[in-house]
């Protein structure tokens, strides 16, 4: 991964190996402490680092947030440090440059996309809503900036449900990218929506076949299930949530032991939380049963060392997208404050 040993490069080299490589190749001088490190350099140059729940154990426990999408944006927002480093995967650094522009941005490694997000080009998407002219647009909050820019709110998957319900009932609603998580709203919510051929290709690999097995294997475990997972695996569910409500539900629940259909980076969070309580890992269609996201796991410690010291990569954004996509994600924060799912302050 790292191609250079170190040695002072001048800014041009670095933005020419950045736009080689998506991130700084460089190796950290050999038997440096990285966590003391990262810890030092955050301090001096006033960074906060947010980490999604899908990240590697180690970024998590260095962070200074750990969320889902909801609660980091809510973050990304609010934070007056000068620098934010999202590890996380591309549309969420986009989203914190979009809260918070006047702050550096930095992403680990630019390779981070999010299969989902991509699955909804904003060209097609723009001439799929030139069909529905009278349709307002919900996105979930795994698009790029050019779909946010086209939305009439966002959502994520901690509050999709009760801002749908929230909407007006005269709204003809689209709803983009993740067909599963738009059909799990509609369940929910009795809206009828036009939904956007989108999926996430970690979320829809668990098979329904062997979820059943593993339920009579376990008949004491509860099935517990992202929403972006495919319908026949929810209706299996005990209990369906975001990442956070998963883990909140893993806490709180008085049973001991949990098939978790999810990312498997949230596991290091539940296990820290609820250390007595035993998690299975759903398994997937094919082999294997560990499903991790090859998105998220593309950033690491040397990766974060080096964006912080060499403040690159920068997500960067034209100041019109910046405005035209922040609207629906402010509509969303305002919605989750008056709904009561995130504090006032
Ligand atoms: S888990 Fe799915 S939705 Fe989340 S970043 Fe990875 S591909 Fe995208």
């Amino acid at each position: 991964m790292f191609h250079i040993s170190t040695r002072s490069p001048s800014r041009e080299e670095l933005l020419n190996l950045v736009e080689e490589y998506g991130y700084v190749p460089l190796e950290p001088p050999q038997g440096i402490d990285l966590f003391a490190e990262i810890e030092r350099l955050k301090r001096e140059k006033n960074a906060i680092l947010l980490a999604h729940y899908y990240q590697d154990a180690d970024i998590q426990d260095i962070a200074d947030f750990i969320g889902d999408s909801l609660g980091l944006s809510q973050k990304a927002a609010e934070t007056d440090a000068e620098i934010i480093v999202f590890a996380g995967v591309h549309f969420m650094a986009e989203t914190a440059k979009i809260l918070n522009p006047t702050k550096k941005v930095l992403i680990p490694d630019l390779n981070a996309g999010c299969s989902l997000s991509d699955s909804c080009p904003p060209e097609s998407f723009a001439a799929f809503k030139a069909q529905h002219p009278d349709h307002k647009v919900v996105s979930y909050i795994n698009t790029s900036a050019a779909i946010k820019a086209m939305s009439d709110v966002i959502v994520t998957s901690s509050n999709a449900v009760p801002i749908v319900k929230a909407l007006p009932s005269d709204w003809k609603i689209i709803f983009a990218p993740d067909k599963n998580l738009g059909q799990y709203v509609m369940k929910k919510t009795g809206r009828d929506m036009i939904l956007w051929d989108g999926v996430c290709m970690v979320h829809t690999i668990f098979s329904y076949q062997k979820v059943l097995q593993m339920k009579r294997q376990y008949p004491e475990a509860e099935l517990i299930a992202h929403p972006e997972c495919e319908p026949a695996v929810l209706e299996q569910a005990d209990f369906i949530g975001s990442t956070t409500a998963l883990l909140n539900y893993v806490v709180k629940s008085p049973k001991k032991q949990f098939i978790v259909a999810t990312e498997s980076g949230i596991l290091h969070q539940m296990r820290k939380a609820a250390p007595d309580k035993e998690l299975i890992q759903a398994p997937a269609e094919y082999s294997c049963s560990c499903n991790t996201c090859p998105h998220m796991k593309l950033n690491t410690l040397e990766k974060i060392y080096n964006a912080l010291l060499y403040e690159m990569p920068e997500v960067t954004l034209p100041p019109e997208l910046i405005e035209a996509a922040r609207r629906p994600i402010e509509r969303m924060l305002e919605m989750s404050r008056e709904l009561g799912l995130i504090s006032k302050g």
